[in-house]
């Protein structure tokens, strides 16, 4: 059985606001990671956005429940892994972090700013000229200068900050296509991320935002009405685009890359799929990304991301979160199903937590997404919905705030699926004159789950930026970190 180990608290120190003026060399700081030979030959990265610790407890019921168990008892594929980490997930100007300050900390291993990718703390956010000073090594870079294939898998958009932390440097995660950079920093010599893709060297990506590399001409909003960066690309590498799950099926391996932009923005949330869609699960891209990344015999570096379930959750609706958590879970079975457990590292974590609780005393087997109805004094249940002092029922889940933040006196609560859980805050942004409501992320740790050659490196409390020199230890690299 997993066991959490407590004892190998890192020496990094704790204080937020100590980070914010600590040297990046102090920050990057971690202790050697504890990996052994024998050397992974392939690392898959799994991250669920947004994926925290409750979020995995209720989608681990929900899974359960969708096939007529109780749900308490079941395990998502992920947590049969045998090593267990909880990590630490600040951004070092921010105690509650963002994706691309998390993701750039996995994948540099130096923690920084929230908003920015691929970039030291050093820079500001948004600064072109000083960002261009501040790249950090990402590890697909140095896996790729090592003969290592790179592959890239996501529900959000290609350019949305989790999958562009792996082959961008930008000092602003939403400068996606260059009409996101204001003029005045792309004089500065600053590059969209969508160019940033199509000039690295990925065998496999694939996700949504086709959007970002067309003008309008095709639909897309890049500056040129004319552009088509996927034509460049085509050209460049000889690769494969594609846009539907029936054109990824007909690719043919061939050793070419391949690109897969499958929707214009995000890709549709699973529980939306019910109509029907072109567009490929998450479990159904990482399975392709596999078949075609092992045939590489230098090894992988893949990295695949439940980008949606940070969405649900944003919208305050549980039942989005769980059900892409679902399919994440999917994805890590199908990945555990094609690769041999002795030279590949499979990883999978979140980039930080929401603030969605469980709560109330259900009885067993309560529909997760459903009212709380408690047990009796003897102990069974009532099978009646419990009140509370307002003489109203309550769900299980709720979220501290968000879209569903109740004004006035609170009311029974909506048990449609598609709806959102009632909360206590309304924050969210005003937007062209428009309020829109937003939960926000959650600042305790996640979980980070291990199995295969350097999983052994997985225990205790740990930096997030230390995920990124277990995974270089693992493939016998030496760190790279700016620390150097
Ligand atoms: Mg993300
Ligand atoms: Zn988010």
């Amino acid at each position: 059985m997993t066991v959490i180990r407590l004892a190998a608290l890192s020496l990094l120190l704790a204080c937020g606001a100590c980070a914010r003026t600590l040297p990046v060399a102090q920050i990057a700081a971690a202790p050697k990671a504890e990996t052994a030979a024998p050397h992974a030959k392939n690392v898959i990265l799994f991250i669920g956005d947004g994926m925290g610790v409750s979020t995995v407890t209720a989608a681990r019921i929900y899974d359960g429940q969708s096939q007529g168990e109780t749900g308490e008892e079941n395990l998502l594929s992920f947590e049969h892994f045998p090593n267990v980490a909880l990590v630490k997930t600040y951004n070092t100007n921010q105690q509650v972090p963002d994706s691309a300050g998390t993701a750039t900390a996995m994948n540099s291993g130096t923690k920084t700013r929230a908003g920015v990718i691929g970039i030291g703390p050093a820079a500001h956010r948004g600064d072109c000229a000083e960002s261009l000073a501040n790249h950090l090594p990402l590890i697909a870079e140095e896996l790729a200068d090592r003969g290592k294939a790179i592959g890239i898998v996501t529900t959000t958009r290609i350019t949305h900050a989790t999958p562009a932390a792996v082959y961008a440097h930008t000092p602003e995660r939403d400068w996606e296509a260059d009409s996101d950079i204001p003029s005045d920093q792309r004089v500065a010599g600053c590059s969209d991320i969508a160019a940033q893709l199509v000039a690295f060297p990925f065998d496999v990506a694939m996700g949504g935002g086709s959007r970002e590399f067309f003008g309008a001409d095709h639909g897309g909003k890049r500056l040129d009405a004319a552009a088509d960066l996927t034509a460049g690309w085509k050209e460049a590498t000889g690769g494969h685009y594609v846009t539907s799950a029936a054109g990824l099926g007909a690719v043919p391996r061939d050793g070419k890359p391949v690109l897969g932009l499958f929707s214009p923005s995000h890709m549709t949330y699973m529980l939306d799929r019910s109509s029907g869609t072109s567009e490929p699960t998450l479990s159904v891209m990482t399975a392709e990304a596999i078949d075609r990344l092992s045939s590489e015999k230098n090894g992988y570096f893949l990295m695949v991301e439940g980008g949606r379930i940070d969405h649900g959750h944003h919208d305050g609706k549980a039942a989005y979160a769980l059900s892409e958590t679902q399919e994440f879970a999917r994805a890590v079975k199908v990945a555990m199903d094609k690769v041999d457990p002795a030279d590949t590292l499979v990883m999978v974590t979140a980039d930080h937590s929401h603030v969605m609780t469980i709560a109330g005393y259900a009885t067993r087997g309560n529909p997760i997404l459903g009212l709380v109805m408690n047990n009796d004094e003897r102990g069974d249940p009532t099978g009646t919905p419990a009140l509370a002092a307002d003489g109203f029922s309550y769900t299980t889940l709720g979220y501290q705030n968000g879209p569903g933040a109740v004004r006035g006196a609170r009311s029974a609560p909506p048990t449609d699926p598609k709806a959102a859980q009632q909360s206590l805050v309304p924050t969210g942004d005003i937007f062209n004159g428009t309020l829109n409501l937003a939960e926000t992320h959650g600042g305790e740790d996640v979980a980070l789950y291990a199995t295969g050659p350097g999983a052994e490196g997985v225990h205790g409390v740990i930096e997030q930026n230390r995920i990124h020199e277990i995974m270089l230890g693992a493939i016998g690299a030496a760190p790279a970190t700016s620390s150097d």
